[in-house]
């Protein structure tokens, strides 16, 4: 297909969950899909004021692209729940580009918002399609097509996590290696996708944890029934999707299953504070956990030397409990 021009998406926020899915979606409609590097310095990130680290991250990766594409995709996340609502900075987040860009690179900002009911996707994405000028027909071709894609994307993660590098999670034309040595431990990782996976904010934390013998899953295959289970007793209901989805994964893999639970936070992120609050509440009601729990706050000051202190004393901890047990 003859190529109709390039089309960025910035390496930060849900890039880190939808990325092979919009990929896929902008390819078929025949868009060289361009991607942000890492940023390898933190002076390099820009700043602005009482934003948490992906926010900036978003600025800083929206900057990079702004110069080599033809439009920018930013999506307006309303919700991605049939009920539940995102983190309402992301509803602002294709303007704060478009300020920091100075309006200098055309940003498709289509509102992506799942409460509107089931077609309310695919109509974002017909229009997503409208714009780029491509007819109803060919996008809602390229829709199902990468609805496809994506699923297959998903049937493979938990492999990729273990045996990919960080770096290469989203990148779909890289085959997962085969199955290596088992590992002794298996740890669970809770956060917001980026927290988890952009190494600019973890100082690839997924590494290090593998390098030290531990086997890793997230919360990317718990149904919503098992979230909704499990947040059901709160005293307070839950409305952002993330937050649903992080308590409720990190008690069910605090039940068990798993040898321990890593939680990553964003510091400067009032959602993230608030569920600790509700998670520390819980724990206490509960008389604690047997399966140990680590919390690391992250931010742009955040060094891997204290990360990988912390998460080596973490394992000594996870495999002493492990002992005891047997
Ligand atoms: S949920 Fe927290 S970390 Fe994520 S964008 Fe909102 S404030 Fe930032």
């Amino acid at each position: 297909m003859e190529e109709k021009g390039r089309l960025g998406i910035p390496r930060a926020l849900m890039f880190y969950r939808y990325f092979p899915f919009w990929r896929s979606f902008f390819e078929r409609l025949g868009w060289k899909v361009m991607v942000s590097d890492g940023v390898r310095q933190k002076e390099k990130i820009v700043y602005f004021e009482d934003s948490c680290l992906p926010m900036k991250l978003l600025v800083t990766h929206a900057m990079q692209l702004k110069e080599k594409v033809d439009h920018l995709f930013i999506p307006r996340l309303v919700s991605i729940h049939r009920t539940y609502i995102m983190c309402p900075k992301f509803r602002g987040a294709p303007d704060i580009v478009r300020l920091a860009t100075e309006r200098k690179v055309s940003i498709i900002d289509e509102t992506i918002d799942l409460r509107k009911g089931g077609i309310s996707l695919l109509q974002s994405f017909l229009r997503i399609g409208e714009r780029l000028g491509a007819s109803r027909q060919e996008s809602k071709k390229a829709f199902r097509e990468a609805e496809q894609s994506f699923s297959q994307f998903q049937k493979g993660w938990t492999d990729r996590i273990n045996r990919l590098p960080t770096r290469q999670l989203f990148e779909m034309d890289i085959a997962t290696p085969p199955a290596g040595r088992k590992a002794p431990l298996r740890v669970a990782f809770i956060g917001h996708p980026y927290n988890l996976f952009d190494i600019d904010i973890n100082k690839d934390l997924l590494a290090l944890t593998k390098s030290l013998g531990m086997e890793i899953i997230t919360s990317d295959f718990l149904s919503e029934q098992e979230i909704d289970r499990e947040v059901s007793g709160l005293s307070k209901e839950i409305y952002w999707s993330s937050g649903r989805e992080i308590v409720g994964s990190l008690f069910h893999f605090l039940s068990g299953g798993v040898d321990g639970v890593v939680f990553l936070t964003s510091f400067k992120c009032g959602i993230d504070a608030l569920l600790q609050e509700f998670i520390k509440r819980r724990l206490k009601v509960r008389g604690g956990s047997s399966i140990p729990l680590l919390i690391l706050s992250l931010d742009e000051h955040t060094g891997r030397e204290g990360l990988t202190t912390r998460l080596e004393a973490f394992q000594d901890v996870v495999e002493q409990r492990k002992t005891e047990n047997i």
